[in-house]
Parts: structure tokens; C-alpha cells; sequence
């Protein structure tokens, strides 16, 4: 059986990055992004060393989840087993968005958390974001320090690397970045302003419960 390969994932993944680099997330070729087509169990993903700017439709490369090559001429990101161990274990993540912003880079290079002080960001990350452990770029030692600090949150730090958001799809991928990102600027700001609270865990818990169930639901 051949499978499918869909233009559309192709194009939303240099999009992606193309909004990453836009709103100043990554720079230069850092960063990695990778989408998961449920249908055929396909992940394509970003070709490595490769400027933003730079990347079409065509340098996108085409995996299986173990890694082999469907479709593409390029090299994966280095930081493919990271993504693939991801979706392998979390069958809820359809989007995977790895990117090298300031201020939660901030708290990935000192290795701190980052606590639920926002509600935006209690209701789609997480009640908080761990930093994994250290390993080298690509490793499969990153990976798995990855998956494990990730646990069923939808963020991780990578400690003096960078910031790992997962989605359903890309829309939620990207909007967990943006609120990963906010939230990290406002967590240091406010260490110069005073102490600032944490939200109790069962409002976080109803919130997320909300955020689940009803919030824009018609
Ligand atoms: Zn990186």
C-alpha cells in the first residue's frame, strides 16, 4: 500500500516556521517543527541546518514514526527522535514545535520550572513546565529526559537549549508556545516586582476541567 503524502502538512510546516522567525522564537536555523497526519501515521518534519526563510514544500521531509525516510531528499532535524519518541508516547500530540525563545530560554538555562501563575496558561500547558535533564542535541538520551519531564503537559524545558510545545494540531502547538513564552517573561519580570502566586491546584484543576469541556464551545 502506498502511503498518501499530503501537500497541505508539507506547506504548514514552512509556514510554521516562517511565523517562528517572524515573531522572533527561534533564530536562524534553530529550532525544529514536525506535524503528525493521523490518518496515515506519517510525521513530516523540518530538514536540518536549513534557514527558515529558506525551506519550501519540497525540503520538507516525510517519516515513519520509526524514523525511516518516505519522501524527501534532505536530512530530518537532528531532533528527530525527540519528536518521534513524543508521539509515540502521547497519542493525544499531533504538532510538535521545538524553538529557542528568550525568556523561557531564561528559565531552561537555570534549570527552574516555571509554576501556574497565569490561568491562559494553566488551561492549555499545564499546572506547571519542568526543565528535563541535560543531553547533548539529538541524543536519544534528550529524548527521553524529554518525554519524561514532559509528562501529560503540553511543554517542557531542555536545560541550556531551549523550549519543547506540543498540540492536537499545529494551531494549539503554536498558541502554547506563544503562552509558554508570555508566561515566562511575566514569571521574571515578577521576581523584580515581589513574590507572585501560584494558583492553587484544584482552581487549576477546574479550570482545565472548563477549558476542556466547555470554553468556546457553542
Ligand atoms: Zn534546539
Amino acid at each position: 500500500m502506498k502511503l498518501e503524502i499530503s501537500e497541505k502538512f508539507k506547506k504548514l510546516i514552512v509556514d510554521t516556521g516562517k511565523e517562528l522567525y517572524k515573531q522572533n522564537l527561534t533564530l536562524g536555523t534553530w529550532g525544529n517543527i514536525s506535524v503528525l497526519d493521523s490518518e496515515t501515521g506519517l510525521v513530516y518534519i523540518k530538514p536540518s541546518g536549513m534557514d527558515y526563510n529558506d525551506i519550501n514544500p519540497e525540503d520538507i521531509i516525510v517519516v515513519d514514526k520509526k524514523g525511516n525516510t518516505i519522501e524527501g531528499l534532505r536530512k530530518p532535524s537532528i531532533e528527530m527522535p525527540m519528536h518521534l519518541s513524543i508521539y509515540n508516547v502521547r497519542k493525544d500530540v499531533g504538532a510538535i514545535v521545538h524553538y529557542h525563545p528568550i525568556y523561557s530560554s531564561v528559565l531552561a538555562v537555570t534549570g527552574f520550572s516555571l509554576p501556574g501563575i497565569c490561568e491562559d496558561f494553566v488551561q492549555i500547558v499545564g499546572e506547571k513546565v519542568l526543565c528535563a535533564k541535560y543531553a547533548l542535541p539529538g541524543s536519544d538520551e534528550l529524548a527521553e529526559n524529554a518525554v519524561a519531564s514532559l509528562g501529560n503537559r503540553n511543554a517542557v524545558f531542555l536545560l541550556n537549549h531551549g523550549t519543547l510545545c506540543v498540540g492536537k494540531d499545529m494551531k494549539e502547538a503554536m498558541k502554547v508556545c506563544y503562552v509558554v513564552e508570555k508566561t515566562a517573561h511575566i514569571y521574571i519580570l515578577s521576581k523584580s516586582v515581589g513574590k507572585c502566586r501560584i494558583i492553587p491546584e484544584e482552581d487549576i484543576k477546574i479550570m482545565q476541567d472548563f477549558a476542556k469541556k466547555s470554553y468556546g464551545k457553542q
